[in-house]
């Protein structure tokens, strides 16, 4: 066999396209009785985590993912104290959920402690969120984590894999009504929602059941540019327990007194990101 210096990695966007790019090195494989994990480290996103096959973050473009997951929903609640992260074993949710200093409680259930272990070995810079000693890391399934709790917390974000396999649940009307009595009043919930270009049918699949558990005006998307995601840009549903609309009500106030320092969100941003381009309003709308 000729020698091939060459290794490319490709993930699968539908039948007839993928996203393909080369691989500098294979770091780490490791296999639980949930999902397949590796490493790669390439030489246009730095290092990347995937979980059966699917882009999880890259070390390239993470921070637009975890900045817009966190700081949208923190900044958008009046005053939150206590947050919940469902999935998010990478840690970088956490890494930023963690710079919101005053926050009383912050519990990361994530159901495969492999992911976890190799995100502080391999992937530092999101496993780091870990090391913060504001964090708890529970290991554990969100789905039955929120059952039978209510009044604890006041964003719950949603942070898991595609809905498939062990993060199925996490899509049903059963547990964003479970999310909806474990957030307390003016409660706000964010879920990773897919995309609506290739999966508009999961996107709504989010979208619907949040709405059947709160409600169809205290639903909708924001989207985000997040280059290594299916289509580039990816979707948020969000929904909230208070009577102000998400965009409105951003806390200027807190954010300038915190005065973090970010990438990618900004007040801007904040509103700017639930402006539907229209083939997506329409998605939304026809449902
Ligand atoms: N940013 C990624 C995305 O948008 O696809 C998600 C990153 S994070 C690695 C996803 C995590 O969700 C994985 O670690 C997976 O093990 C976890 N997960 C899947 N189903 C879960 C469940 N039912 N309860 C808790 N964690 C779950």
């Amino acid at each position: 066999m000729p020698f091939n210096p060459e290794l490319w990695f490709t993930e699968k966007y539908s039948d007839f396209c993928g996203f393909t790019f080369k691989v500098k090195e294979v770091l780490h494989t490791e296999y639980s009785k949930l999902q397949r994990l590796d490493i790669l480290d390439t030489y246009e996103f730095g290092r990347i985590m995937l979980l059966d096959g699917f882009i999880m973050f890259t070390q390239r473009d993470e921070f637009v993912y975890h900045e817009m997951i966190t700081h949208l929903p923190l900044f958008a609640h009046k005053k939150p104290e206590a947050v919940l992260i469902i999935g998010g074993g990478d840690g970088g949710s956490a890494r930023e959920v963690s710079r919101h200093t005053y926050l009383k409680r912050i519990d990361d259930v994530e159901i495969d402690e492999i992911v976890p272990k190799n995100s502080i070995e391999y992937t530092p810079f999101v496993g780091e969120g870990f090391k913060r000693e504001n964090v708890n890391l529970i290991i554990g399934d969100g789905i039955e984590y929120v059952k039978n709790k209510s009044n604890m917390y006041d964003v719950v974000i949603v942070d898991s894999t595609d809905p498939f396999g062990p993060a199925e649940g996490l899509f049903n009307s059963e547990f964003y009504s479970n999310v909806k009595n474990i957030l307390r009043d003016g409660g706000i919930v964010v879920a990773q929602a897919e995309n609506a270009y290739y999966d508009a049918k999961w996107m709504m699949r989010s979208v619907n059941n949040m709405r059947k558990a709160f409600g169809r005006d205290k639903v909708t998307i924001y989207q985000a540019a997040i280059p290594t995601y299916p289509s580039g840009s990816w979707a948020f549903s969000i929904a909230w327990k208070g009577d102000e609309h998400p965009k409105d009500s951003f806390d200027e106030k807190r954010f300038n007194e915190l005065d973090l320092k970010f990438k990618y969100y900004n007040p801007e941003i904040h509103k700017a990101a639930f402006v539907l381009p229209n083939y997506v309003r329409e998605i939304l709308e026809s449902d």
